[in-house]
């Protein structure tokens, strides 16, 4: 009420015109200041990520919004007897983080089914699949994955011979980390029906002998979905836990907000469930999968699928087009053709003028388009579909944006900017790992090997950039990819060699990129993203101030709690 006394004095000096609207502004503040707070945090260094990028010592939350931020002294009326007050004693603070690119269910089925991704080696998987057999012996198929294609070596194909020899009587079927391959024994084959007779199917690559033409066990892209969709299906129990366990991960990384990038009606109704249960603890915008064999006919569904799905935490907003496969099977879409036998330029997924009316349908009907794409000629593609989309509809406000952009033709860079495309990267991946100086420089080449993930050029040109894990491809630890993003280099070695350095990204850019730019293209920016009054309380206490220390240490970091819309769901308040 103090606050009321200089307001009432100013609204007298203000012509009549005015007051309606400056007591409106001043309403808002008095009920912020006025009644205490349920929960305060001070002594903070608070990192709001509001257009300044200020920092606050203090912020209070009342009903799970913001309604105070700044200095502990003018906290004011806002501490109250029933008001809980946490000493920060220093501790950093961000925005609740979001993932612009995530897999939840699949990956949480998969990490609670045969995960692979504790093993290094090929005899280690197969050790593992061992161990899936003897510890689900009541399970019809053994489905899991996690696999790294390096760890079969330069060239070579996991096979179904070593599944075989652990796993003769069941059907065994595991993805690889990418979720690009399958890697399936010969028991999965028969039951698919996949012989040497088989053709490939027009997506994919049965990869076979090259002396008997017998499949050697390796199903790349569309190959893998001829035993995948003779495989049961996850039940919704499974999906419900999968969900469930890759939330609860997500929180434990101070993450508050994801995109999923493809659903199905099954995985959405997963997600309302959960959500019904409470057990939603992020904002979920769920990417509608685009089926490539039909046509423009399918928006009338996702349409009602929208209206069906979008309500509580959930928003089955947007679209999910995969335009290309990946680099490391040469089906990823390239301008020029790969260094290998064939030439071959990998394979575009939708054909370019269909693409171009399907993003401009999808554009008028509202929705955003979350596209997949590797190769330079996938980008482009994806690029030229939203400029038509652009000249047909004019602008709507609508955060097209491309996920993995791993090679782009440097012609391409400005146009992001241009068409109000958000250059949605994984950071993980822009250091030289195995998979770039084993599997991809031998068959791109040195020029253009240097020129991938070219994060810092496209942040020049201006454009948004937003970051995504795409787990379970890769760690959804935001803190190991802010790492790569600001060094381009291996988060585990702390002297390992640098890849491309005048990509890096600055850090207030890289967190940027994980708060209120991930918000923004998942047309949350108003509600979440940053420490203002008036958003959502989805913020992370960390264990150290990313400004502070070295950046090799940043993929060190720790989350000690996170609010989701001012409750903890990870950590506790008392243990700050
Ligand atoms: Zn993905």
């Amino acid at each position: 009420m103090i606050r009321l006394r200089p307001l009432s004095v100013t609204l007298r000096l203000l012509a009549p015109g005015l007051v309606l609207l400056a007591s409106g502004a001043f309403a808002q503040s008095d009920r912020a200041a006025g009644a205490p707070a349920d929960l305060v945090l001070r002594n903070g260094a608070i990192y709001t990520v509001d257009a300044a990028r200020s920092w606050a010592e203090a912020v209070a939350v009342r009903d799970g919004r913001i309604v105070y931020v700044g200095s502990n002294a003018g906290l004011g009326t806002l501490v109250g007897a029933s008001t809980r007050v946490h000493d920060l004693r220093g501790r950093m603070v961000v925005p609740g983080m979001q993932d612009a690119h995530i897999h939840p269910i699949s990956g949480g089925i998969e990490a609670l089914g045969c995960d692979l991704n504790p093993g290094k080696t090929a005899a280690e998987y197969v050790a593992i699949v061992k161990q899936c057999a003897v510890t689900s012996p009541q399970e019809p198929w053994i489905l899991g994955g996690g696999w790294l294609m390096s760890a079969f070596g330069p060239g070579a194909m996991p096979s179904r011979a070593l599944l075989d020899a652990v796993v003769p009587d069941r059907p065994v079927m595991l993805w690889s980390t990418d979720g690009h391959t399958g890697w399936a024994n010969s028991k999965a084959l028969a039951m698919a029906g996949i012989s040497r007779d088989t053709p490939d199917p027009p997506d994919g690559r049965i990869d076979r002998d090259p002396q008997s033409g017998e499949p050697i066990g390796s199903l790349q892209e569309g190959a893998a979905d001829l035993v995948t969709k003779v495989a049961p299906p996850a039940s919704s129990e499974k999906r419900m836990a999968g969900l469930r366990y890759t939330v609860q991960q997500l929180n434990a990384y101070g993450i508050t907000g994801l995109q999923d990038a493809s659903v199905s009606q099954a995985d959405m109704e997963t997600y309302a469930a959960l959500d019904h249960a409470a057990g939603l603890t992020v904002h979920a915008v769920l990417a509608q999968w685009w089926e490539r064999a039909q046509g423009l006919e399918q928006i009338t569904a996702m349409e009602q699928r929208r209206d069906q799905f979008t309500r509580g935490h959930v928003r089955a907003t947007s679209v999910k087009i995969m335009q290309d496969g990946v680099m490391e099977n040469y089906t990823a879409a390239l301008l020029e053709p790969y260094l290998v036998a064939g030439s071959p330029r990998g394979i575009p997924m939708v054909e370019p003028e269909m693409l171009k009316r399907a993003v401009t349908a999808l554009d008028a009907k509202g929705f955003q388009v979350h596209f997949h794409a590797i190769g330079d000629a996938a980008i482009r593609q994806c690029l030229d579909a939203v400029q038509a989309a652009r000249a047909g509809n004019g602008p709507r406000g609508l955060r097209h944006h491309i996920s993995h952009l791993q090679l782009i033709d440097p012609a391409d860079i400005p146009r992001f900017r241009e068409l109000g495309v958000v250059a949605n990267f994984q950071p993980l991946w822009a250091y030289a790992d195995d998979y770039i100086t084993e599997l991809t420089l031998p068959f791109l080449g040195k020029e253009r090997t240097e020129r991938m993930y070219p994060i810092g050029s496209v942040h020049a040109s201006g454009a948004v950039i937003a970051f995504g894990s795409d787990w379970s491809v890769s760690s959804a630890n935001p803190f190991e990819q802010m790492e790569v993003a600001v060094r381009r280099a291996d988060p585990a070695l702390p002297d390992g060699a640098v890849f491309a350095p005048e990509q890096r990204l600055p850090l207030p850019e890289a967190i940027a990129a994980f708060t209120i730019n991930a918000a923004y293209v998942n047309g949350l920016e108003r509600d979440t993203g940053s420490i203002e009054v008036g958003k959502r309380a989805d913020l992370a206490v960390l264990d150290q101030n990313l400004f502070a220390i070295d950046p090799r240490a940043i993929s060190d970091t720790k989350v000690l709690l996170t609010l989701f819309e001012g409750r903890p769901v990870y950590g506790e308040l008392g243990k700050l």
